[in-house]
């Protein structure tokens, strides 16, 4: 049986810096917004693909960008631990990727391609090294992540259809703690409406202020979020129905056909996302009905909500492997944004753990990931592999 000290001296020394560099910005170099990973993915089958490894290309639903998977085998019963990572980038202008001071930056550096690169080194380290002595490591790279672009729906077909290990790591930027809880989110937005045209003031019809409606329907989703504040967890936060935008008429004396407003709901674990969708639906059918009005609404999942039980051995494991590597342990809390590890959760009841190299700039120009934490990141993952893989069965 190989100690945790007598893995991680074998696995660190064989990850190899350059070659996880060149990984990742020749991912980086290819433009993805959501929607169009379908070079990038390419780009990353051909790449395992002529080092070795038997590439699969399940489309997830999505045949534009079909996911890239590989499988590393030992052989040997054992669990899988999947690697997961989304290609896709938002919808911002392509920032072409750049090595200088100790950083790749770039679109794509921080969220999270070069993560990606890591988790790619990780498999090529365990290969490397025979140190996977039992079960399998799973890779999968996938488009359609970024909201509102995208909705996750590639990675529910994946998982639909048996693409999912008994445990996740996915290399988002976040690896100060262990988060164990979520909130889930939607993004939701309604219209109102009344049947004429936009007309002056002074010949305006006898129908209802869209405006006036609007401030109904503000008020009353003021309210709820007023209720929802007595659901909270102490380091989730509370749920909550929150307004972002408002939008109505053009000019001072025109009456208004239509006022727009939008905002999101964000849900604790317990609370059933089919009960959160029917909430809303009727506090606007009832806005609606009391204004007479017409509103018009649509509701865009973000993600469900998210649970890591932190008695389950994957988390154990992984702490192992995070002090094994770096001499401490994690502290337990709470994740501040919605990622794939929700919809392992909620669709799966797999444990996913966020854990990625140090980074920045995510979701702007300025996108950078520390080369020294990649290193760090893809010892991890493999570390974590030959620990987790060959303890449980
Ligand atoms: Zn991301």
């Amino acid at each position: 049986m190989n100690s945790p000290s007598a893995l991680r001296d074998r696995i660190l020394p064989a990850v190899r810096r350059q070659r996880l560099v060149e990984t990742a910005v020749q991912l980086c170099a290819v433009p993805s917004r959501t929607g169009e990973a379908g070079a990038v993915s390419d780009r990353l089958a051909s790449l395992l693909a002529d080092e070795g490894f038997a590439v699969d290309r399940p489309t997830g639903g999505y045949a534009a960008a079909p996911a890239v998977v590989v499988r590393l085998d030992s052989g040997k019963p054992g669990s899988t631990l999947q690697f997961d990572g989304h290609l896709d980038t938002v919808h911002l202008p392509f920032v072409p990727p750049k090595v200088e001071e100790g950083r790749i930056t770039g679109s794509g550096s921080s969220d999270m391609k070069a993560g990606i690169a890591a988790a790619v080194e990780a498999v090529r380290v365990l290969r490397d090294t025979g140190t996977l002595s039992a079960g399998a490591v799973l890779l999968t790279a996938h488009d359609l992540h970024e909201a509102p672009w995208g909705d996750g729906r590639q990675l529910d077909r994946l998982i639909e259809e048996g693409y999912v290990g008994d445990a996740v790591l996915l290399p988002e930027y976040l690896n100060d703690k262990i988060a164990v809880i979520g909130r889930g989110g939607l993004v939701w937005k309604a219209v109102v409406r009344r049947p004429g045209r936009p007309i002056h003031e002074v010949m305006r019809p006898a129908e209802p202020s869209v405006i006036a409606a609007g401030a109904e329907l503000i008020a009353r989703l003021q309210q709820l979020n007023e209720r929802l504040a007595t659901r909270s967890d102490a380091s989730a936060g509370c749920e909550s129905a929150f307004i972002g935008q408002v939008h109505s008429g053009e000019i001072y004396n025109q009456y208004p056909q239509e006022c727009m407003i939008e905002g999101t709901r964000r849900w604790l674990p317990g609370t059933r996302r089919a009960d959160v969708v029917a909430e809303l639906q009727g506090l606007f059918d009832d806005t609606a009905r009391a204004t007479g009005t017409a509103i018009e609404s649509h509701v865009q999942i973000i993600r469900d909500a998210f649970v890591l039980d932190r008695e389950h051995s994957f988390v154990e494991c992984f702490q192992r492997a995070h002090e094994t590597t770096t001499g401490r342990r994690l502290p337990i809390g709470a994740k501040p944004f919605c990622d794939d590890g929700n919809t392992f959760w909620s669709l799966a009841r797999v444990p996913a753990i966020t854990h990625g190299p140090t980074a920045g700039g995510a979701h702007t120009l300025d996108e950078w990931v520390s080369i020294d934490d990649l290193v760090r990141v893809a010892g991890l993952y493999a570390l974590t592999a030959a620990m987790y893989c060959a303890a449980t069965t």
